[in-house]
């Protein structure tokens, strides 16, 4: 592998792109939003400047165009909003442009890779990638694999996962996967513990980091998640797992409000 895409320059996508760069690839990043690309421009700057790499000199490239970003890519990671019918539009896309030997990756942190894949000619080398935020600290890359997947896409997948110098793991795909089917509940519970007023965000918080040695209370997890984000994993966690992953009426309530965590200066915190 020589060149990675990635689809969607929001906060994951920004994300994987500074750490494939990082590791020496060439990267191209793509969003329909040049505010996005402008954002995830200078955020990958900064931690460049601050793990003391020079990234001006990477071959570094950001783009609207989704038929460029796709041509010559050895993997192409799509990272937009979780929703099922816009991962399937982009994934047809992908596959149209995409040279026929690339793997087609969704970063989705609950979706089924099988069903994103079947809509596609080529489920052998489409597979789910789940990064974790933010990208540049956490080790972790959850390997999701269709039922069509290779063994050889899974190969090509951990090679890239070491380059990059993450732990990767094998989980076979079953909604939400490992990480986001547990995390999203103790996020839930947290919220309906806030609502009924079991404690305020800080004491709850305290509480799961000094009690259970979380390094980051639920709440703050979830404002730094994004709660517009945490609320579509809940809503396709409640469809296909039921009625324990209802979203807590006051994610709901927030979302509507336009609070939607840090990246909007209001969540379960406030932020300057
Ligand atoms: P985000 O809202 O921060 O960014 C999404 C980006 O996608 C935006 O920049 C938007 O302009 C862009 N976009 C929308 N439609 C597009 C299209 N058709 N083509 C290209 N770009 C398009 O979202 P995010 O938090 O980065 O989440 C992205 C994915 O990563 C989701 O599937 C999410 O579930 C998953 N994920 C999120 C987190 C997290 O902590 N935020 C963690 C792991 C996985």
């Amino acid at each position: 592998m020589k060149k990675i895409s990635v689809i969607g320059a929001g906060t994951m996508g920004r994300g994987i792109a500074y750490a494939c760069a990082a590791a020496g690839y060439e990267v191209t990043i793509q969003d329909i939003s040049e505010q996005s690309l402008e954002t995830a421009r200078s955020y990958i700057s900064k931690q460049a400047a601050k793990a003391g790499l020079s990234i001006e000199n990477a071959n570094l490239e950001f783009t609207t165009d989704l038929k460029s970003a796709a041509a010559d890519a050895d993997l192409i990671i799509e990272a937009v909003l979780e929703l099922m019918d816009l991962k399937i539009s982009v994934f047809k896309e992908l596959d149209r442009y995409a040279k026929p030997s690339a793997i087609l990756a969704t970063n989705t942190s609950t979706m089924s890779p099988t069903e994103i894949a079947a809509q596609t000619g080529r489920p052998k080398q489409c597979i789910a990638l789940h990064f974790f935020n933010p990208v540049p600290k956490m080790k972790l890359i959850e390997i999701i694999c269709g039922l069509e997947t290779s063994d050889e896409t899974v190969e090509s997948c951990f090679h890239f996962g070491e380059k990059l110098g993450k732990e990767c793991v094998r989980i076979n795909e079953y909604p939400g996967f490992a990480v986001s089917r547990m995390n999203c509940l103790i996020g839930n519970e947290a919220m309906t513990m806030l609502m009924e007023g079991v404690g305020s965000a800080e004491d709850i918080d305290k509480a799961m980091k000094l009690g259970l040695n979380h390094p980051m209370g639920p709440l703050e997890l979830a404002d730094l998640v994004g709660l517009d984000t945490r609320l579509r994993n809940m809503e396709y966690l409640h469809r296909t797992l039921g009625e324990k992953f209802r979203p807590c009426p006051i994610l709901v309530k927030y979302v509507k409000a336009g609070w939607l965590g840090k990246k909007s200066g209001r969540g379960f915190y406030t932020y300057s």
